[in-house]
């Protein structure tokens, strides 16, 4: 298949006050031309972390990132502004990502401007007004201000303005958490088209495993830094295997499963990023925890066609429990 993208053992460490936080500790995976890849954790797992890092908003302290089969680490100034019309991100909350003092329209034109991709006002114009229909916003909101309107349409123009140079791949970080839920599905059923009318990839992070259920091509669950578990959308949801993915499973609503799964609580805290200890990061929050999970970093194993566990009893756990 044709990967758009692929991370190799990509790593994103900090130095703090308290010693090194590993952030992002070797993460691999790829995305196919005009696929989703969904990344769920909590917060503090490193998930929008791999999205700055993957875009070069922050740079990584080792691995590759591979964008259609070049590395974009050893890209220098001129290659990078390309590479920005290229990958876009849509942020968690449009009301912060966006500037209060300039308009629908300002906001929108922005990027056309910075990249030059608009000769005069009057293209720059009509290409706003284009990118505001694709997004369904009204022409009538042209020259209103972000507070002036709620948060779906604010994150209509969070769209718009990433769309405006033509990218080809979206990392969208948490993009319908902040909106109340009635609006949350029109705002991913207008990125759904989006994708398919465009063409576009999309990495989609959220804490919310219900919201990338039906939009994701294949799931990425993340902890503390790693991927425990990847599969097809479809698989994860039938037959999670990594402990830590039965126990977020579990906590969704017995309604929008197929399956009814007993509640796994997620006992303890979760453990510090800070200066890691050897074995299972999962350890001390796990159900089924045992003396050799502290042997060594679990890899992640593929256990059938596309599925993927990283724990070190994955044999010997129940399935669909
Ligand atoms: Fe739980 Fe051990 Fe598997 Fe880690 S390796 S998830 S502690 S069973
Ligand atoms: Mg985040």
């Amino acid at each position: 298949a044709d990967k758009i993208l692929e991370v190799r053992n990509l790593k994103k460490h900090f130095k703090t006050p308290k010693g090194m936080l590993h952030a992002v500790d070797g993460v691999n995976f790829s995305i196919e031309k005009g696929k989703t890849l969904g990344i769920v954790g909590e917060s503090g797992c490193g998930k929008s972390t791999t999205g700055r890092v993957i875009l070069r908003l922050l740079e990584a302290t080792d691995g590759d990132i591979f964008f259609e089969g070049q590395n974009i680490r050893e890209f220098d100034k001129n290659q990078m502004r390309k590479l920005r019309e290229d990958m876009q991100i849509i942020f968690q909350d449009p009301f912060a990502s966006l500037n209060p003092r300039m308009t629908v329209s300002e906001i929108i034109g922005e990027p056309l401007i910075i990249h030059k991709l608009v000769s005069n006002k009057k293209e720059l114009s009509e290409k706003v007004k284009e990118l505001m229909d694709l997004v369904g916003l009204s022409q009538r909101l042209l020259n209103t201000y972000p507070h002036e309107l709620d948060g779906g349409r604010r994150q209509r123009i969070g769209i718009a303005r990433a769309l405006s140079l033509n990218p080809k791949f979206i990392v969208c970080d948490e993009p319908v958490s902040a909106l109340d839920v009635s609006i949350q599905a029109q705002v991913l059923n207008l990125m759904q088209d989006l994708q398919q009318k465009l063409g576009l990839t999309f990495m989609f992070i959220t804490h919310d495993l219900s919201v990338v259920k039906h939009f994701s091509d294949d799931i990425a669950v993340m902890y503390l830094g790693q991927l425990v578990e990847k599969a097809p959308s479809a698989v994860l949801f039938k037959n999670p295997r990594h402990p830590y993915t039965k126990a977020l499973l579990s906590a969704i609503p017995v309604a929008s499963l197929k399956h009814k799964m007993d509640r796994i609580e997620l006992r303890g805290e979760i453990t510090s990023p800070i200066n890691p200890e050897e074995g299972c990061r999962f350890a001390k929050r796990c159900a089924y925890v045992r003396p050799e999970c502290s042997h060594g970093d679990p890899a992640l194993n593929e256990i059938s066609d596309g599925h993927f566990v990283a724990c070190h009893l994955v044999d010997n756990l129940v399935q669909n429990k």
